[in-house]
Formats: C-alpha cells, sequence, structure tokens
C-alpha cells in the first residue's frame, strides 16, 4: 500500500477519499463495526453536536454539501451516523475499509523505509505512509472505584455506549461525571428513570443549546452560496460561527448593562459562541471574572435549591474547561427524581453491590453512567504500539509529553501523520475544518514528495523544538492553563501536564502554509 489509514472516522474517510483521488492506493483499518468514529461509539441518550450542522459536515464535496438534508440546528448521534453512513456508500469507501480491524503495533523499517501495520488477528501490512486518523476523544477514560467489581447493576460507560441502547425505565441511576456527555445524557436519563443521582467533581460552565428545526429558508440562503459561508468560519479563531463576528470590546472595560445586554443577547442565541461576546474572555482574567460571575448568576436564578444551585457554579475560568452546550441542564435539577452529589471534597468512597457510598451515606443505585471522559488527543495514538526510528516507541518519544510538529509529524517517525493530533488547533475548532485542513496537506505532501523523487520525509528536531516552543508561547498567553482540563492531560493521573491543541486556527494555516511554500522548511526530505 501507498498509505495505510488508522480509523473510519471523518478524518478516516477523507483521507482514504483523498489518496484515491490523488492515484495512491489506501487501506483504512477500524476498530470499530463500521464507519463514524465517535459518533460510532458516542450513542448515549441525548448526544448531539454543539457545531451547528450547517458547519458540522464536509465541504470538499459541492454535491454532497447540496444533497444533504439536516433537520435540526445542532444534529443527533443518529443523525449524523447516517451521515457518515451516506458519505461512505456515496463514495464508495467501505470496499477500501476493514471493520473490526484493532491494530495492535505499527513499526518503521529503516532499511526498506516501510512501515508495518500489524492486526489483533496478526494479519500484516506494510505501507510507505501511515496515517493517524484515530480522533482525539476516543480512547475512554474509565477510572476504577473501589468495590466496583462486587457492583450487582450494570456499569456503562458514554464513549463506549451499547448499541442496542439502555432501559432505565423504574431504574435509580447514577451519573459519575459533568463535562459535555454527562451534562447532555442526565436531562434525559431523568425523564426516563426512577431516580437519578449525579455524582459531580467539578461544576461546568454550560450555555443553553436553544435546539430547533431548521428554517428551510436560512438552510436555502446558506447553500446559495455555501462556499463564501464555509470561508468566512475558516477565517475564524475555532473555524465556527463566521456569522457571528467576536465583540470588539473587552469585558473588563464595559457597563454592567452593555455586559448584560451582550450577554443577554448571547445567551438567548445560545451555543458554544457565547464566549465571543468579548474580545478578551479567555486571555483577561479580570474580563473572564465578569463572564463567569454573569453565568454564576444565571444558574441560582434558574436553579430553585440554593444548596444546588451553589454546587452546580464553577469555580474555575469559563472556558478553561471546555465550554458545554446544553439542552435543559440546570432545569433538571429542579425535578423532583433528581439529586446531586458533591464529590469536590470527598471523593467516592467505594461501590457497594447495591450502590456508591461518599462521605459515609450509601446512594442505592441500579445502574450507573460513567461519563468520565478520555485520555484525550494522545491516548489513541499510543494504543497504536507505534515504533520510529532507531526503535524508538512514540510512548518513548512522548515521554515528557506530546512533541510534535506542526501537529502533523514528530521528529524519529519518518513518513508518519496525524490529523488533528496535538501541537494543531484541533479540539479548539470545528474539528472538521481542521480534518480537511490536515487531510489536503498530507496528501499535496506526499504527491510533491513522489513527483520531486523524495521517499522520506521527517520533521527535524529543531523545527519540532521551535513548534513546541511555539504552541506553549500561545497557550501560555491565554487562561486555559489555569485549570485541571483535559487540554492538559490533567484528567488521566500521570499524564504529563501539557497544553496539548494550539489556540488560533487561521494563523495556524497561515504557518503551515508557509512551511510548505518555503519549500518544506523544518523538514528533512530525503531523495
Ligand atoms: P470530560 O469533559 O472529560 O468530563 C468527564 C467528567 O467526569 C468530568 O466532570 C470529570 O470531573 C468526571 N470524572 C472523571 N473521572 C472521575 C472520577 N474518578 N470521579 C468522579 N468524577 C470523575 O468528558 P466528556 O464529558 O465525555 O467530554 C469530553 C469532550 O468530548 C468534551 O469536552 C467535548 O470536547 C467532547 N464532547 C462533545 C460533545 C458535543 O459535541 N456536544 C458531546 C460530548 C463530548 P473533573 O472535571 O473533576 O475531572
Amino acid at each position: 500500500m501507498d498509505v495505510v489509514i488508522v480509523g473510519a472516522g471523518f478524518a478516516g474517510m477523507y483521507m482514504l477519499h483523498s489518496c484515491r483521488q490523488a492515484g495512491l492506493s489506501a487501506i483504512v483499518y477500524e476498530r470499530g463495526g463500521g464507519v463514524g468514529g465517535t459518533w460510532y461509539w458516542n450513542r448515549y441518550p441525548g448526544a448531539r453536536c454543539d457545531v451547528p450542522s450547517l458547519e458540522y459536515s464536509y465541504q470538499f464535496s459541492e454535491d454532497l454539501q447540496q444533497e444533504w438534508e439536516w433537520t435540526e440546528k445542532y444534529a443527533t448521534q443518529p443523525e449524523i451516523l447516517r451521515y457518515a453512513e451516506h458519505v461512505a456508500d456515496r463514495f464508495d469507501l467501505k470496499r477500501d475499509i476493514r471493520f473490526d480491524a484493532l491494530v495492535t503495533s505499527i513499526t518503521y523499517d529503516e532499511t526498506t523505509n516501510l512501515w508495518t501495520t500489524t492486526l489483533k488477528d496478526g494479519e500484516q501490512t506494510t505501507s510507505r505512509f501511515i496515517v493517524a486518523a484515530v480522533g482525539c476523544l476516543s480512547s475512554a477514560n474509565r477510572p476504577r472505584f473501589t468495590g466496583d467489581e462486587t457492583f450487582s447493576g450494570r456499569i456503562v460507560h458514554t464513549g463506549e455506549w451499547p448499541h442496542e441502547g439502555v432501559d432505565f425505565t423504574g431504574k435509580r441511576v447514577a451519573v459519575i461525571g459533568t463535562g459535555s456527555s454527562g451534562i447532555q445524557a442526565i436531562p434525559i436519563i431523568a425523564e426516563q428513570c426512577d431516580h437519578l443521582t449525579v455524582f459531580q467533581r467539578t461544576a461546568s460552565f454550560t450555555i443553553p443549546a436553544h435546539n430547533a428545526p431548521l428554517d428551510p429558508q436560512y438552510v436555502r440562503s446558506v447553500k446559495s452560496d455555501y462556499s463564501t459561508f464555509r470561508a468566512k468560519n475558516m477565517l475564524t479563531r475555532a473555524a465556527l460561527g463566521g456569522d457571528t463576528p467576536t465583540g470588539t470590546s473587552s469585558a473588563s472595560e464595559v457597563s454592567d448593562e452593555e455586559l448584560d445586554r451582550v450577554l443577554s443577547e448571547r445567551w438567548a442565541k445560545g451555543g458554544l459562541l457565547f464566549l465571543g461576546g468579548f474580545n478578551d474572555s479567555m486571555v483577561n482574567k479580570a474580563s473572564n471574572d465578569r463572564v463567569a460571575n454573569w453565568v454564576r448568576d444565571k444558574i441560582s436564578s434558574i436553579v430553585r435549591d440554593p444548596q444546588t444551585a451553589e454546587l452546580l457554579q464553577p469555580e474555575t475560568v469559563i472556558g478553561c474547561k471546555r465550554l458545554v452546550v446544553d439542552s435543559g441542564y440546570y432545569e433538571t435539577f429542579n425535578r423532583p427524581n433528581v439529586s446531586l452529589v458533591d464529590l469536590s471534597e470527598r471523593p467516592i468512597e467505594r461501590f457497594t453491590p447495591h450502590g456508591i457510598v461518599v462521605d459515609g451515606a450509601e446512594h442505592p443505585v441500579d445502574i450507573v453512567v460513567l461519563a468520565t471522559g478520555f485520555d484525550a488527543m494522545t491516548g489513541s495514538l499510543l494504543k497504536l504500539g507505534i515504533t520510529g526510528r532507531n526503535g524508538v516507541s512514540l510512548a518513548d518519544a512522548w515521554n515528557a509529553g506530546p512533541v510534535n510538529y506542526l501537529g502533523l509529524t514528530v521528529h524519529g517517525f519518518p513518513n508518519f501523520f496525524m490529523i488533528t493530533g496535538p501541537g494543531s488547533p484541533s479540539v479548539l475548532t470545528n474539528v472538521l475544518v481542521s480534518i480537511q485542513h490536515h487531510v489536503e496537506w498530507i496528501t499535496s505532501t506526499i504527491s510533491h514528495l513522489d513527483a520531486h523523487g523524495h521517499h522520506k520525509i521527517e520533521a527535524t528536531k529543531d523545527a519540532q523544538d521551535s513548534w513546541v516552543a511555539h504552541v506553549n508561547g500561545v497557550a501560555s498567553m491565554t487562561l486555559f492553563p489555569t485549570c485541571n482540563s483535559w487540554y492538559l492531560g490533567a484528567n488521566i493521573p500521570g499524564k504529563p501536564r501539557i497544553f496539548m491543541p494550539l489556540p488560533g486556527f487561521p494563523d495556524y494555516v497561515s504557518r503551515v502554509s508557509r512551511v510548505t511554500e518555503n519549500h518544506y522548511d523544518g523538514f528533512a526530505l530525503t531523495p
């Protein structure tokens, strides 16, 4: 093969299509039984994208983006999965995708300049290039709790949801975790179950989605000039929401009335662009405090029980942990069948056969939902068992953190590419846009190598060091490093604390373009 691609989510599918168009032979190995990546696994109740569907979609084919009809502003998981299936069928992708194919190792051979990919069943394939399209949030974090093996009920993880669904009728349910997954699932589970106990270690800031069916007139207007709509989005920091520009004033400088006007408007609109009401919410603590306090007051105005309302008010900087978008989350705590258990001071002590004990009190439970997130950005890459030049494993190369060049490559790993890897804007963007950028860069780079008789591309150590310094430098100018987020790897015990994604999509794109135009500056190209 020219290219072995790992993962058949949105990144892997487009990578395969792009390889074919460039005349490269390619095969995709996918551990799941179907396409869709994160949308294949995350089937929990309420799972929905928090990027508007007209943006969270491919733009490489005008026909595709014209013919596909999204039904809601924010698409549900089943609808996104149907879209992924549609794309796979429309572009005849499945004939080059091997499903239920778990990659156990990928090893570089310096003498042949080839990579060998080995599957769990022992099958091996050699290729000139490897593209890891494994997703940023695809390695489930399943913390163990004392006594959880004695629990007589069922334990399920949002990121590995049973395909047949879970019936909560008449059950006492525990949800552990209040990030995006938990916050989406909690209102729906609360409606279905007998009693829901939410176990919260850190409160999240969440903004209402105000989801609704898509207005056909709005869809027509976007589709009448889809490319301009897409181009505007790509000029924003998060490659998202070009129609709602970021405010031009500082939240620390406006009057109380102006602050309230801007934030009320953004709250009423809903969604992730809430934080763009002012131009400095993520770089100026005084501004962030004012925005955060406004949301804290909002929580108090929605949640009737003052003690619960207080527990639901995050103490962190708003936006430091990934902002959440919800449908009826805070309102759910006004239901008589929902209670909140605070773990911030006292963690879960243990599981018993019939419940969960915190601070000496047992909460009776039949089903436990772990909404405990992922070993983000590096977890799935490290699970591939990658070994590069001189027998050095990726795990060793990343012992102190995921060093990389442009978030696309790693020194010591020739002809190996990552899509939305650490060091790229990835999770701080509409990831479909980042995927497109990476896929097209990787394909054109391989074509360039072939056209110029180069067999090998590898980031130099110097270029990698400067890139890592650049990413750290940008992150340190923001408020992102001020809390224990998964962006920093802080949710996984023992993981090096490094801010992994790079804030700012447009600047990133220009930097990558400059590297390319400058004869692949920072890479060694070997004839
Ligand atoms: P997450 O944001 O990492 O949240 C995990 C939650 O579990 C946190 O509240 C965490 O508490 C808690 N937790 C972890 N281990 C625990 C333990 N041992 N005891 C008690 N609590 C524990 O994970 P997620 O909710 O799955 O979301 C991950 C990311 O996926 C999101 O940030 C988003 O980027 C993406 N996502 C997007 C959507 C969407 O598009 N709408 C939906 C779902 C997910 P701490 O905060 O204290 O660590």
